[in-house]
């Protein structure tokens, strides 16, 4: 049996704690890459020290703002097995009850990052919670045309957003790309993997952060190589005019950023190589 360590990172952005709690982790393969041929994807895994196949982290972030406790996602409960899901034993472990979130800001309905939402029952895991979401993504994820038009692979994931959105129907809070969503947090559309997902970008005094959700699912890849995408982006070239952007910007302006599928513990920098770009993961600060 392997021992699992405890994925719990914290670090700070000025007066702002943002703890990285990780939930689980996937071998996925090349097969669900796009825009790439498999075998150059998986040089460029291999050139970076990886393994095959692939792997996908999925961690969701603890954002503390003065006494208000704030998540970024909520990882996938139990809709991936045992292996997964473990966000909420970590907040326990932080001393953090379900009850004591205050604002979950969603940066996108997939499974990995809705599931937690939820009990098993269908009701609302956080129950003082409201939820921050940009406009465009539930427009899109609980309109009834666009789901009762969708392929019938996809028509699982309309399904699960509605599931997954339902309880807090009347405490959600649509907002839009540049809004402050409240003091320190403000929302940055990046569109394509699906239509409304959002980053979060957290500021205080002269620190800043960007918390860019699936910007990057294969950072082994990806980062090499942008044009890599996800088969299951909405919207593949968006997605990659998306990450390229945002890639751009974090290594122009030196922004420091967190990603939901990058290693543990998430966070730290974009350099411009002389192919493509590199991840500059944060040095450890006591
Ligand atoms: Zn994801």
């Amino acid at each position: 049996m392997t021992i699992r360590n405890a994925g719990i990172h914290r670090t700070n952005v000025g007066d702002i704690a943002i703890t990285a709690l990780n939930d689980g982790m996937f071998d996925a393969g090349t097969g669900v890459l796009v825009g790439i041929a498999p075998d150059e994807a998986e040089r460029l895994e291999v050139a970076a020290f990886r393994k095959l196949p692939p792997r996908i982290t999925i961690s969701a972030f603890l954002v503390e703002i003065g006494a208000k406790k704030i998540l970024i996602d909520t990882g996938s409960a139990n809709a991936f097995g045992p292996a997964h899901g473990f966000m909420r034993a970590g907040l326990a472990s932080l001393g953090v009850a379900p009850g004591d979130i205050s604002t979950v800001l969603v940066t996108h309905a997939h499974i990995d990052h809705v599931s937690g939402l939820i009990d098993d029952a269908g009701a609302a895991y956080f129950p003082n919670a409201e939820i921050v979401i940009n406009a465009v993504e539930t427009d899109f994820w609980l309109n009834a045309d666009i789901a009762a038009k969708a392929p019938e692979a996809a028509k699982s994931s309309f399904d699960l957003a509605a599931r997954c959105l339902a309880p807090y129907k009347d405490r959600t809070r649509l907002v839009k790309h540049g809004q402050s969503v409240m003091q320190g947090v403000m929302v940055q559309h990046l569109p394509g993997h699906t239509p409304g997902h959002s980053g979060w970008i957290l500021a205080s005094g002269d620190d800043s952060l960007l918390v860019w959700g699936d910007v990057v699912h294969m950072p082994g890849i990806q980062f090499a190589n942008p044009e890599a995408g996800m088969a299951f982006d909405t919207d593949a070239d968006m997605a990659r005019v998306s990450r390229r952007k945002t890639f751009d910007m974090a290594a122009t302006d030196r922004l420091r950023v967190a990603g939901v599928h990058l290693d543990f513990p998430c966070f730290g920098h974009v350099a411009k190589v002389a192919e493509g770009y590199a991840f500059v993961p944060d040095v450890w600060v006591a």
